[in-house]
């Protein structure tokens, strides 16, 4: 089957508008020569570049995954010319400094246009995802030097960038990193070995900015002794550094990303790396990019629950059973409501965090940055772990819908289900959003990330006050409140029964999230972010799901 694609412009606008109080955003400073008319604008015509450019080469990267010959790697068919022209036109630096040549749009903005470069080619879209990570690390941690020579490239997309910590002893624990650095003169020899690197090798551009976590000859053990260093594939006077790609790994899905093993100084005393920021801060320097990389990859998730949904109601609509198109049938019904429920609240979460990401760097208030901040700690962990389960969730459900032909690669529906299933590994596991969640965010400054969490719900259930789910969301927020001063007491108390029930927490924070967000939308005047029939159904499958995780959590707990 050919995909076709039609971006969700008429719901991204109205979410904007409706939900989002757009006019915030517009209104912070560097965002005041925006309009909403010409938000519409790059909407449309990233759904073009998308739809024309990426779709009609997703499906062939997937059979023919890029390729490594004597150290370099030739991508999948058609992703190079793909790649020039995204750059040409300028959608690399869309949420960048025009200082450096970005586009300087709000992350509001740029999380819809993320989102459809990765419905289209997810495979393609982590290529400007990584570059973007280690933008954002050499804008806050680079030196002056450092951010002249690097970021107009990386932000034009001349050159691209990789993020290099996992090894094969390091994964979840990054703190067990042991590729060495050591220091000559200006610049650091490094050594070592980075698997699964994301676009580690590629024939893209001509020069590949790594981002390297490692460890200094004196640095303390663990997570305190990380250091982060730029190696570059070639150095400034064109000779090419000791790092090259000796394998690519063969996957189940994302074939037309190359995912490289690295080594550094095979050939000799190590490839030259350049110190960012100080010596041993390297995890805290990761830690302040975080919130937007797993931002970006919940929106993977997002976006993969959007492909499969469009694929799934264009198929239930043609295929005929009994004399009836299956989209007739009530079960088939209910999957596609499901899917479409669950596509709506998850992308009005992920961009509920993007609009705090714009609030908290730009706002003039101090009291509302530092809100703000905390209410994006909050979600980020949820909108990872939520929205990537359930755009693999989303993927199976249509895989069910294509029925027999779901299963067989020809109809390419089972790529979808393929591509989704890493996003809820990587950018750390589904399970350390969990406990980020629970440990770290529930914990730290006395709660203050809930409190802003549920203020924030607060609010959204006033908004829809007098609605048919006003005093069971406000009686379901209170029991929230209470289980969650329990669980933070639990935390210290008794560490291993809190985090069993780490994942549980998350699932019912984003299953009660998504009823507030849905009782907001069935009182809309218009249809135009999902049917009310949609909203409805939501909220009567989920909002006994949120009580359940409160039995289940409440129940663990007991058991103290
Ligand atoms: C296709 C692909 C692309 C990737 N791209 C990159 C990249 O560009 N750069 C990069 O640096 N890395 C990359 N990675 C690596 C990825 O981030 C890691 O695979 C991931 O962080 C998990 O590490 P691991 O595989 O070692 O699993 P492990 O850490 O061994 O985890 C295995 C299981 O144990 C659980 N677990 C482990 N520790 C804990 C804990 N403390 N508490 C609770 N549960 C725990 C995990 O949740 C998981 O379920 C990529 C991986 C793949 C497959």
């Amino acid at each position: 089957m050919t995909w076709q694609y039609h971006a969700p412009v008429v719901q991204i606008m109205a979410i904007y508008q409706e939900l989002l109080r757009v006019d915030e955003v517009l209104s912070l400073p560097p965002y005041q020569e925006f309009s909403p008319d010409l938000l519409q604008a790059v909407l449309d015509e990233a759904e073009k570049f998308a739809s024309e450019q990426l779709l009609p080469i997703n499906q062939s990267g997937d059979k023919t995954p890029a390729v490594l010959k004597d150290d370099e790697v030739m991508t999948s068919p058609g992703f190079k010319d793909a790649y020039q022209a995204f750059i040409a036109n300028g959608w690399n630096g869309v949420p960048f400094a025009p200082e450096y040549g970005g586009q300087g749009l709000p992350w509001l903005v740029s999380t819809a246009v993320s989102e459809m470069w990765s419905t289209t080619n997810m495979a393609f879209a982590l290529c400007p995802l990584l570059t973007q990570g280690a933008i954002e690390l050499l804008s806050a941690h680079g030196s002056d030097e450092q951010k002249e020579q690097y970021l107009p490239k990386m932000v034009s997309g001349q050159w691209t960038g990789t993020m290099c910590l996992t090894e094969p002893q390091a994964g979840s624990d990054v703190g067990a990193v042991a590729t060495k650095a050591i220091k000559e003169g200006e610049y650091y020899r490094i050594t070592g070995q980075k698997i699964y690197i994301t676009y580690g090798e590629h024939d893209f551009t001509d020069n590949i900015i790594h981002m390297v976590l490692a460890r200094t000859k004196e640095a303390p053990a663990g997570s305190k002794g990380i250091s982060l260093f730029i190696v570059p594939k070639f150095l400034e006077d064109g000779s090419r550094n000791d790092v090259k790609a000796v394998s690519l790994e063969h996957k189940l899905g994302i074939h037309g990303s190359p995912t490289a093993v690295l080594t550094f100084g095979d050939d000799g005393d190590g490839a030259l790396g350049y110190l960012v920021g100080e010596e041993n801060q390297g995890l805290k320097y990761m830690f302040t990019m975080m919130n937007n990389a797993r931002l970006a990859v919940g929106v993977e998730g997002v976006a993969m629950a959007e492909g499969s949904l469009q694929q799934a109601k264009a198929y239930a609509a043609e295929r005929t059973q009994g004399g009836v198109a299956i989209n007739q049938y009530p079960d088939v019904i209910r999957m596609i409501q499901g899917m479409e429920g669950e596509a709506v609240a998850c992308r009005v979460m992920a961009y509920l965090a993007a609009k705090g990401i714009d609030m908290m760097h730009h706002h003039p208030d101090q009291e509302i940055k530092n809100k703000q901040l905390a209410l994006v700690d909050f979600l980020i962990p949820m909108v990872k772990a939520h929205s990537t389960d359930t755009g693999f969730w989303s993927a199976s459900e249509a895989v069910q819908i294509f029925g027999g032909m779901g299963y067989i690669e020809e109809t390419g529906i089972a790529q979808y289900l393929r591509d989704a299933r890493i996003a809820m590994i990587y950018e750390g596991t589904n399970g350390i959003q969990a406990m980020d969640l629970l440990a770290r965010k529930l914990v730290v400054n006395d709660g203050l990330a809930y409190r802003a969490y549920r203020d924030e719900m607060q609010q959204w259930i006033e908004v829809a006050s007098g609605g048919k789910w006003t005093l069971e969301l406000t009686s379901l927020l209170e029991q929230i409140s209470g289980i969650t001063d329990n669980l933070r007491q639990a935390v210290s108390a008794a560490p291993e029964k809190a985090a069993s029930v780490a994942y549980d927490y998350l699932q019912m924070i984003a299953c009660f999230t998504g009823c507030v967000i849905h009782q907001r939308v069935v009182l809309l005047a218009d249809e135009k972010i999902c049917s009310k029939a949609t909203s409805h159904n939501f909220l009567i499958r989920t909002l006994p799901k949120v009580a359940s995780n409160i039995t289940i959590i409440q129940n663990i707990l007991a058991e103290l």
